[in-house]
């Protein structure tokens, strides 16, 4: 089967992996990369336009395999790869590439969204220790960058993400400039506050059928103790629309749904979420599986939550990868630890309409 164009992964912009850290200096003041501006530029344009931005990482594996006899005994000059000279000086460079392939935990030539190569470089290389600040302090042979030592790319990296999916809506286009929201665009809070404003409102007074993502109808579960509605999302609007009427259809839809209007983190434009378009992707279809029911199937609220009930034993099955296991942070499981699907069941929470003697309250 062939796939169809992505447009999150189509034309990924290929750089050198430690290009990553000089576009972090020249946000925090650095005007002098060694590699110039003008080199960076196309890049920091490009991220701040689209946080989803594909980049491909490189650094240079190949010159290893030059045969020692061919590069240091002129055994056979023209068997070394091309350009070896120049590649084998470039060492001092070559290293941090592989640095930062190191800390993001990928290979040489991996592709991966600007916003999720921030977040794990901010959540792991706050300093520029150990890479272009030389951990045995700079020599003839081992040189630092001039900028090493600024502080550029700490005034930036130590801010990270700059607090949750609620800091961050609350705080919109104040996030610009501090740590992830310096590499890649947060979402104007009056947006977001007019985008909660109708969504909230619709969900409310008019919408006669939910759309709901199926890792959503988890979230939903989670949030149960919640009464007053979050500035980041609707789960606490579609629980209450559901509990007043069970018998609302609801529609199961993959990638983001009505939970997602008011999010910092939601590019209303394409549809997209930056945090979760992969992980939640596949919880998505892990919900459907659960369930046996195909995207798209349609069912009263109160019938899709006793089917919840009856499927799912505990947020671990999907929320924890069954296993608790976390292969990439990119794949890193939610909590599910809190036993709030057995209580919801225990409940019939959503399934019949709730009293307040059998939601505890
Ligand atoms: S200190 Fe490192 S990251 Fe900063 S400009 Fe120099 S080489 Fe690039
Ligand atoms: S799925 Fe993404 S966009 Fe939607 S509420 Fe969750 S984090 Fe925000």
């Amino acid at each position: 089967m062939s796939f169809p164009p992505q447009p999150t992964s189509d034309h990924p912009i290929p750089i050198r992996a430690h290009h990553l850290l000089c576009a972090v200096c020249v946000r925090g003041g650095c005007d002098s990369p060694p590699c110039g501006l003008e080199a960076l530029q196309p890049l920091l344009d490009a991220m701040w336009a689209d946080p989803f931005q594909s980049l491909l990482l490189h650094a240079d594996l190949d010159i290893a395999l030059a045969h020692y006899r061919d590069a240091y005994t002129s055994r056979d000059p023209v068997a070394l790869p091309e350009g070896f000279a120049n590649r084998r000086a470039d060492y001092v460079t070559r290293k941090k590439d592989l640095e930062v392939l190191r800390v993001l935990g990928l290979i040489p030539n991996s592709a991966l969204p600007a916003f999720i190569a921030y977040r794990l470089l901010f959540s792991r290389q706050p300093t520029l220790q150990g890479i272009c600040r030389s951990a045995t302090g700079p020599s003839e042979n081992w040189p630092e960058c001039p900028h090493a030592r600024a502080g550029y790319y700490e005034r930036i990296a130590a801010e990270g993400e700059v607090g949750d999916l609620e800091v961050q809506t609350r705080l919109g286009e104040e996030l610009a400039g501090r740590g992830l929201w310096a590499m890649v665009h947060p979402r104007n809070r009056a947006d977001m506050a007019a985008a909660k404003q109708a969504s909230a409102r619709y969900i409310r007074e008019q919408a006669d059928r939910l759309f709901i993502r199926p890792a959503h109808l988890l979230c939903i579960l989670c949030t149960a103790d919640q009464q007053e509605p979050l500035i980041q999302d609707n789960l606490v609007e579609l629980r209450q629309r559901m509990e007043a009427d069970p018998d609302i259809p609801v529609t199961l839809t993959e990638g983001c749904c009505m939970v997602c209007d008011s999010c910092n983190v939601y590019d209303p434009a394409r549809h997209l979420c930056y945090h979760g378009h992969i992980k939640a992707a596949l919880r998505d279809l892990m919900v459907l599986e659960l369930l046996d029911l195909p995207p798209g199937a349609t069912l009263p609220a109160g019938e899709l939550y006793q089917r919840i009930y009856d499927r799912i034993g505990s947020l671990k099955e999907v929320c924890g990868w069954r296993d608790g296991s976390s292969t990439a942070p990119f794949w890193g499981p939610c909590s599910y630890d809190r036993p709030v699907l057995e209580q919801a069941r225990e409940m019939g929470l959503l399934t019949v309409r709730p009293t307040r003697e059998n939601r505890g309250v």
